[in-house]
């Protein structure tokens, strides 16, 4: 079955002259694959990232997540959905100040029901395999920006999400730690997370299993990448 499916998708932002950033967009993201969204600004990205992980709903059309039709749900029941099943990591990171990186990458947990000890231990793991295990008593004030995204990054992913949603995960990142940050994607989606992602650099978009180009609010075309099945 499909991670996320979107059926006619319409976004309509009414500020004065209305803004169609999605104008009919249908999509199907099964599970387990690894999608890029790559498109110029204003094309709609952002706006259906924010569809994807429940942050908002459609104008127009479905949107269905883990089998559930998010139009049809309270916003009590989205933010559960969104707590469940997506690992947002996206450029406003919203560390929290007073708290240390491990503590940070250690908090989504605390809503889990996991013990100390055991979220301590996941927490230092992410943050080790994120090229930051001599930072994890650092503030978030105390690191660079490109270590904030990679906390940020470690929390996103912290609880295992069963989605991960990225918006230009390595943006800040210099070259190796990007690398770092695309194999531990790989690790994540190998292990069997539905991973989306949007990105301006092509070398991002190829570790993916296909790249959905939108333009103008419509999917131009969807490109399947060599050497993968992602179909189910
Ligand atoms: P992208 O992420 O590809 O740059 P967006 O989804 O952010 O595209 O934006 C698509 C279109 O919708 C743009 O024309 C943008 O100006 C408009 N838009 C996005 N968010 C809002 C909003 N909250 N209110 C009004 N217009 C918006
Ligand atoms: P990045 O490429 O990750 O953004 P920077 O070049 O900004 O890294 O930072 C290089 C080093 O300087 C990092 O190891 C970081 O720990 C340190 N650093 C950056 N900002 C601060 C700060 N405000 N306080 C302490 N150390 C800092």
């Amino acid at each position: 079955g499909a991670a996320v499916t979107l059926e006619n998708v319409r976004k309509i932002y009414q500020l004065g002259e209305p803004v169609h950033a999605l104008d009919g967009v249908s999509l199907s993201i099964p599970r387990g694959s690894y999608t890029a969204i790559m498109g110029p600004s204003g094309s709609g990205k952002s706006t259906l990232m924010n569809l994807v992980g429940c942050l908002d709903t459609p104008t127009d059309g479905t949107v269905i997540v883990d089998g559930k039709d998010v139009t049809a749900l309270s916003e009590r029941e989205r933010t559960r959905l969104r707590g469940t099943q997506v690992g947002f990591v996206f450029q406003t990171f919203n560390l929290m100040p007073r708290l240390t990186a491990l503590e940070n990458v250690a908090l989504p947990q605390t809503f889990q029901g996991v013990g100390k000890d055991e979220r301590r231990e996941r927490a230092r793991d992410l943050l080790a395999r994120v090229g930051l295990a001599d930072r994890e008593d650092h503030l978030p004030s105390e690191l660079s920006g490109g270590q904030r995204q990679r906390v940020a990054l470690a929390r996103a992913l912290v609880n295992d999400p069963a989605l991960v949603l990225a918006d230009e995960p390595s943006g800040n990142l210099d070259t190796d730690t990007e690398a770092d940050v695309l194999d531990l994607f790989a690790e994540f989606h190998d292990a069997g997370t539905t991973m989306v992602v949007v990105t301006h650099e092509r070398h991002v978009a190829e570790r993916a299993e296909r790249i959905v180009h939108l333009l103008d609010g419509r999917i131009e075309r969807i490109e399947e990448l060599e050497g993968v099945g992602v179909e189910d």
